[in-house]
C-alpha cells in the first residue's frame, strides 16, 4: 500500500507538469477529499498507508485535475461569502469578485430586518441568492436560470443553509416570465466577449459551462437582453446590482441610461469596476 507521503509526492510532481501552481496544497486537498482524513491527520501521519481503492481513486481525480478540471469541480464545494457551496460541472463555479455585489447590496440596503423581495437573474450555483437571504433574514428571493442543471444545484445550497422556504427557482430567460416589483436585483450574467473565451485559463475555458460566460461578440448581449427586465421590475426605490468585466462600466451605464437607469460603480478588491449599481433614473 502507498503512504499518504509518497502519493502526495507524486501528486505534486505531477501537477507542477501540468501547470498548476498550488500543486502540493491540492494534491493534499485531494488526497483528503478521497481518504476522509482531515489535514491534521494528514500532516500528523505522513507515512500511514493509504488503502489501494483509495490511492486509485486519488489518481483518478489526479488525473482530472492535470487535464485541467478545476479543483472546485473535484472537490465539489467552493467557499462564498464564508458560505460552503457545493458545486458541480454546469454551474460556474462561485468567485469572489461577485462578493463585491453583496457589498454594493448591503451598503444599499443596510436595514438588515428589511423585508426585501430580492431577485437573482442568472442564478447558477445560487450564490448570490444564498449570501443576500442568508444577510436579510426577513427576505425571500426569486432565482431564475435557463440552465435545469443550475437550478438542481441552487437548490442543494439553498436548501443547505435553510433558506428554500424564502426562495423560489425558476428555470426562463431572465425576467422575462416575471410580474411584480424586486426591491433588490442581482445578475452575475455571462460577460466575456465571445474572442476572449479561448484565451481564458484552462479551467475556465475547458471545464466551466459556456453559457455563464459567453457575452457574444462585445460581451454586452447578456444585459442587453435583462436590462429592460430589470428596468421593468425594479421596485420604486429598488436597487439592481451588476457584474461587470474589466472596462464594461462605460458601454453599460449608456445602454442602462436608456433605460432610464443611472448608474454608480464599485470596485473589486483588485482595484476593478466589478459592479455597477442602477436606480430609476428621476424620469423613470
Ligand atoms: N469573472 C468570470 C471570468 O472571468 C466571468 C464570469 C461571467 O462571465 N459572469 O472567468
Amino acid at each position: 500500500m502507498p503512504t499518504a507521503a509518497s502519493l502526495l509526492r507524486e501528486a505534486t510532481r505531477r501537477l507542477r507538469a501540468a501547470g498548476i501552481e498550488a500543486a502540493r496544497a491540492e494534491a493534499r486537498l485531494l488526497l483528503c477529499r478521497v481518504t476522509g482524513w482531515s489535514r491534521e491527520r494528514l500532516l500528523a501521519e505522513p507515512e500511514a498507508a493509504v488503502p489501494e481503492p483509495e490511492a486509485a481513486r486519488f489518481r483518478a481525480r489526479l488525473a482530472e485535475r492535470e487535464a485541467r478540471t478545476p479543483i472546485a469541480y473535484l472537490l465539489g464545494e467552493r467557499e462564498f461569502w464564508s458560505l460552503p457551496l457545493v458545486v458541480r460541472p454546469g454551474v460556474l463555479i462561485p468567485r469572489p469578485e461577485t462578493e463585491t455585489l453583496v457589498q454594493a447590496a448591503l451598503e444599499a440596503f443596510p436595514e438588515r430586518a428589511a423585508a426585501l423581495r430580492l431577485l437573482d437573474l442568472g442564478t447558477g450555483s445560487g450564490c448570490l441568492l444564498v449570501a443576500l437571504l442568508h444577510e436579510y433574514p426577513a427576505a425571500i428571493g426569486v432565482g431564475v436560470d435557463r440552465s435545469p442543471e443550475a437550478l438542481a444545484v441552487a437548490a442543494v445550497n439553498l436548501a443547505r443553509h435553510g433558506l428554500g422556504a424564502r426562495a423560489l427557482l425558476l428555470c426562463g430567460d431572465w425576467g422575462r416570465a416575471l410580474e411584480g416589483r424586486f426591491d433588490l436585483i442581482v445578475a452575475n450574467p455571462p460577460y466575456v466577449a465571445r474572442g476572449e473565451l479561448a484565451g481564458l485559463e484552462p479551467e475556465v475555458a475547458r471545464h466551466e459551462p459556456r453559457i455563464a460566460l459567453d457575452g457574444g461578440p462585445d460581451g454586452l448581449e447578456a444585459y442587453r437582453a435583462l436590462l429592460p427586465d430589470v428596468a421593468r421590475l425594479l421596485a420604486p426605490g429598488g436597487v439592481a446590482c451588476l457584474e461587470i468585466g474589466r472596462g464594461q462600466e462605460g458601454p453599460l451605464a449608456a445602454l442602462a441610461a436608456g433605460h432610464r437607469l443611472a448608474a454608480s460603480q464599485r470596485t473589486d478588491l483588485a482595484g476593478i469596476v466589478r459592479c455597477l449599481v442602477l436606480r430609476r433614473g428621476s424620469l423613470g
